[in-house]
């Protein structure tokens, strides 16, 4: 029998409850026992009965907190998951949104971050805290973390209770740490803070009191807007480490294969990769040929992917892979399952390179223009933007042009190719002056060179010209000057 709470004999049977909270128990190392009746007494899942009987009293933690216990069927050690168990914990907060305030998910920590990073992008409109949470050691043992983590999950959960800050957010919450989801990795098999995000900053911290950072949770989506589960996930994805030494003909047996949709490439650095020919040459037959999507992210813990940095991000850039940023492997695989499964074509590359849930810190938007050849005129085209891009929070702005030739008649001198910001009326007499605000930069030229641009532009000076419309680009070459590219793009990185 539940052990009576000494707090709960106080309170008079009918009071309502000031918060609801929903807890799933799904498995993993919090709810296990030793089985005595077995020779080693190997740990097993406990039913919902005894672990209702271990877990401490909501009463004593969030005194007015009416807790819902549910469990799934078949109790599971995390590592067996998979996205249709996601989809099932999805269904489960979807089931009984409406009915509770906040929701816990029990669950062993070895795929902890993926499920938390899952649920952030299945979870459309999330407007109260879904907590995951777990443990080091079971909760039946003397030392275990598992009632203090609860505790705490329970405190978040039932923010009506507690009077805490509303973070409608998935969140992890383990040992001192509160973590938001699709930041989180597993940081330690063994420590009590297991969890982490390396590569952003907490929401929040436990100690004596539990302490939100407020200015760190993404605010509530509008009001009115009911909560959408996106649970097509498409499992046919791959996730792909470097190493020195990696066989190009693998990679290119594995982008061959039909059932291979997505990649998430795990790349050194700020995302570089052999510029073996071989190895891009694998990339760009899955991408261009096998229509595969191929993100790119880090295997640092810490830092961004910044593709053209150095020559040997360049080629993959030029091969279509994407940026995945800041990302963690388990935000990016599965915010492209859940991409794929739920969005079709050319959306997958924008979706992805956007701030979706905070799982990065920037946005990216890649502009691609018009291409020309021995033009001798200026040369202009624009792009309509997403409706997400805002311009007022741009952090940097990359210009890139591939194959860049030029044919310049005798006797120019200095010849030069300059590009404008939606500026198309530019001229050749513009070329004068030096300082003209819409000029982007200034390129100098050689007769029959072709090379490629990529270039970092003055954040300032795209600042002042960008609109909140159409982004024009113009180019006007010095009279006697033919030009012409292969590629024109332009990256704009914008805050989230
Ligand atoms: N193997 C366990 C699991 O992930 C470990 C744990 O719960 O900490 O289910």
């Amino acid at each position: 029998m539940a052990k009576q709470s000494r707090l709960a004999k106080l309170q008079p049977a009918t009071k309502a409850a000031v918060a609801r909270v929903y807890v799933l128990y799904t498995g993993g190392t919090f709810g296990m026992a030793p089985d005595f009746s077995t020779p080693g007494h190997p740990l097993r899942s406990m039913e919902l009965d005894k672990l209702r009987e271990e877990l401490p009293e909501a009463e004593d933690i969030a005194p007015g907190t009416e807790v819902t216990l549910e469990r799934f069927d078949r109790l599971l050690d995390s590592s067996s998951m998979t996205p249709t168990d996601w989809v099932n914990i999805a269904r489960k907060i979807e089931d009984n949104y409406y009915n509770h305030d906040g929701f816990i998910v029990i669950q062993g920590t070895d795929t902890l971050s993926y499920t938390a990073s899952a649920l952030s992008f299945m979870l459309e409109n999330l407007a109260k805290p879904v907590v995951i949470t777990g443990s080091q050691l079971p909760l039946p043992t003397a030392r275990t973390d598992a009632k203090l983590n609860y505790g705490h999950a329970l405190q978040i959960a039932a923010y009506k209770a507690t009077d805490l800050p509303c973070i409608p957010e998935v969140i992890v919450v383990f040992a001192d740490k509160i973590l938001r989801g699709c930041r989180t990795r597993k940081m330690s098999a063994s420590a009590w803070t297991g969890f982490d995000t390396p590569n952003a900053p907490p929401l929040g911290e436990i100690g004596e009191h539990v302490r939100i950072f407020e200015n760190q949770i993404r605010p509530a989506p509008p009001s009115g807007l009911d909560l959408q589960v996106n649970s097509e996930l498409d499992p046919d994805v791959l996730d792909i480490s470097l190493y020195p030494g990696l066989r190009p003909e693998h990679l290119k047996a594995i982008l061959s294969l039909d059932s291979v949709k997505g990649v998430v490439l795990r790349t050194y650095g700020t995302g570089n990769a052999p510029e073996d020919i071989d190895f891009l040459d694998a990339l760009k037959t899955g991408i261009e040929k096998g229509n595969k999507t191929v993100v790119n992210i880090t295997q640092c813990p810490q830092g961004m992917v910044e593709m053209g940095l150095y020559a040997a991000s360049i080629g993959l850039l030029d091969n279509g892979v994407i940026s995945g940023l800041d990302m963690t492997p388990e935000a990016a695989l599965t915010k492209l399952m859940v991409t794929m499964g739920n969005r079709i074509g050319e959306q997958v590359k924008l979706q992805m390179q956007i701030n979706q849930r905070g799982e990065q810190s920037q946005n990216l938007f890649d502009f691609n223009f018009k291409t020309t050849q021995a033009n001798d005129k200026p040369f202009s085209d624009f792009i309509v933007p997403d409706r997400r891009f805002d311009p007022t929070a741009l952090s940097a702005a990359v210009l890139r042009i591939k194959k860049l030739t030029a044919t310049v008649a005798d006797g120019t001198e200095n010849p030069v190719l300059d590009v404008y910001m939606n500026f198309p009326t530019a001229k050749a007499d513009t070329l004068e002056r030096e300082d003209h605000p819409r000029r982007l930069h200034r390129i100098e030229l050689q007769s029959g060179a072709t090379f490629d641009v990529v270039q970092q532009l003055s954040k300032e000076r795209v600042k002042n010209v960008i609109g909140d419309s159409d982004v024009v680009l113009t180019f006007v070459a010095s009279p006697g000057v033919k030009f012409g590219f292969e590629k024109l793009s332009l990256s704009i990185f914008t805050r989230t």
